[in-house]
């Protein structure tokens, strides 16, 4: 007898419950060599008084068996609730979040009959690190972290998941002509490994009008790599546009653990009706198959969905009149796929999955340190006063010897010396310290700085170290400079 695989299993919120019980009794009905260990996560966990939504019992079980099918969750509002797929990702490593999207013309209905695509979002880095703050009266910020390691495995992750999967071509996407040193990095090491896949064609594109090439003629592209928000909105679009969002699943995959879950929400507004499609939980459920070396079980289930889809039984987020032949539940929908088990779809292409199991990459190896020069210091400053000269000449006034005042800027542009008076100054202040040319400065100096700064009255509400790697600089200069 085949050993079976202990899954965790969670039935989330709103929706979450009625698409999970779709998609267990058609794992059960083809055949799943799979036992459940039900954990309760959530909105429940969450207004019972812990704010991360999970119990530390639910994360032994999860940790145990590694692999975890989830369907979503609701995360209340407000109340310091932290949103728990952000969480769990990042706790378990799981760097690359795959989204498949595809569509199936002409049984369900959309503008791009001929999109297979397949996005993979880097899914623990970029502003999900979620470290905010406010500084100023006016004035808050979020910490954009993006790591040289975060960005090689997620690169090396979709080129290696291109050539397992036949798939031609990878394109980068970020907005490294305004974020030179984050998405900068990114499409820096994208081009280092595109370098070590010649087989594979490569290109890049600034993420704005790659989403809008995208929501246009998706089908020019096949495999798409992307950071953390980029890959979660364009995710979004290119689900919708195949039909549904309601139509794709992920899967969220680390080096020790994976988790498998719908792209979608809660859908709370229609939870309990038996009208949600659960095919995105459907579809993490295949891949999660693949990835635990059941690739045929989720072939079987694939091509009944296929078969499902074309015979037009079609949930009502994507029934058309004319298109569809019947218009079913959440239930109905599992019962019509179950009884198509072992049935491959006549029109659309039947799948045959290879038993690849899931991919292996290299763990990552530590770069020698660069040569590292400090060579100034941002100090950033609460100021009320909308009179660049005025805090100017204060800054000017604290200068050291050989450490001088550069540039003021208020929102990355420049306002001092020589700003517009058409400029809007907010009361948030960014005072840039140099040391003379080609030498390096000491924390010393800038605790000195940071000394008269205090003594003059200034409120300094952070500082930033400007550092040269091997030579280079490696900050940004303020616009207007
Ligand atoms: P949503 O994805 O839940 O819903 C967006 C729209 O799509 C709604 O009109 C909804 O009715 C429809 N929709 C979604 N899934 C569908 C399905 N399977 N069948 C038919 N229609 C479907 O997004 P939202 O409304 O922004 O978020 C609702 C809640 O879900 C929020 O609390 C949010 O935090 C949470 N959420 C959870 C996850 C997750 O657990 N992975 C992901 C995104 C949002």
């Amino acid at each position: 007898m085949t050993q079976k695989t202990r899954i965790t299993l969670a039935k989330g919120d709103g929706i979450g419950p009625e698409i999970m019980d779709a998609t267990l009794r058609i794992l059960e009905a083809a055949g799943a060599e799979i036992e459940f260990d039900e954990i309760n996560i959530g909105e429940k966990v969450y207004l019972n008084g812990n704010t991360s939504g999970i119990s530390n019992d639910a994360w032994d079980i999860i940790r145990r068996n590694k692999v975890f099918l989830k369907a979503p969750i609701t995360t209340p509002q407000g109340g310091g609730y932290k949103s728990l797929n952000v969480t769990t990702r990042k706790f378990l490593g799981l760097y690359a979040n795959i989204r498949p999207c595809f569509s199936l013309n002409p049984y369900i209905e959309t503008k791009h009959p001929l999109m297979d695509l397949v996005i993979i979002r880097e899914n623990e880095e970029d502003l999900y690190a979620g470290i905010e703050h406010q500084q100023t009266d006016e004035v808050v910020q979020c910490l954009k972290l993006i790591s040289r390691p975060g960005c090689e495995k997620i690169i090396r992750y979709a080129f290696e998941y291109a050539k397992q999967q036949g798939r031609k071509k990878v394109t980068c996407m970020s907005k490294d002509n305004i974020m030179k040193q984050t998405d900068g990095l990114f499409h820096d090491v994208f081009k280092e490994i595109a370098a070590e896949y010649p087989e594979i064609q490569n290109e890049h594109w600034i993420i704005d009008i790659g989403s809008a090439k995208i929501a246009d003629t998706p089908e020019d592209f096949d495999v798409i790599v992307t950071l953390n928000l980029y890959g979660d909105i364009i995710s979004d679009i290119a689900a919708q546009i195949t039909g549904s969002v309601g139509l794709a699943g992920s899967a969220n995959i680390g080096e020790e653990c994976a988790m498998f879950e719908a792209i979608h929400g809660s859908a709370p507004t229609i939870a309990g009706q038996n009208i949600a499609n659960p095919s995105g939980l459907i579809q993490g459920a295949i891949q999660m198959l693949a990835h635990i070396g059941q690739p045929k079980v989720g072939e079987k289930i694939q091509n009944a969905w296929l078969k499902t889809l074309e015979d037009g039984i079609h949930t009502g987020d994507i029934y058309k009149e004319g298109l569809s032949t019947q218009k079913v539940g959440t239930k109905e929908f599992a019962d019509a796929l179950i009884a198509r088990l072992g049935q491959v779809p006549s029109q659309l292409k039947a799948v045959e999955f290879a038993e690849t199991g899931s991919l292996v990459l290299p763990k990552y190896q530590r770069k020698p340190a660069k040569k590292k020069d400090l060579l100034g210091v941002d100090l950033f400053v609460h100021w009320a006063d909308e009179d660049a000269n005025k805090i100017g000449a204060i800054m000017e006034s604290i200068s050291l010897d050989s450490v001088k005042l550069r540039m003021i800027t208020n929102r990355g542009i420049k306002v001092y010396p020589d700003g517009f008076p058409e400029t809007f100054l907010t009361d948030h202040w960014l005072c840039r310290f140099k040391k003379t040319e080609g030498e390096s400065m000491s924390n010393t100096e800038i605790i000195e700085l940071l000394k008269k700064a205090i003594a003059a009255g200034i409120d300094v509400i952070k500082t930033e170290n400007l550092y040269a790697f091997d030579g280079k600089p490696a900050f940004s200069l303020g616009q207007g400079q």
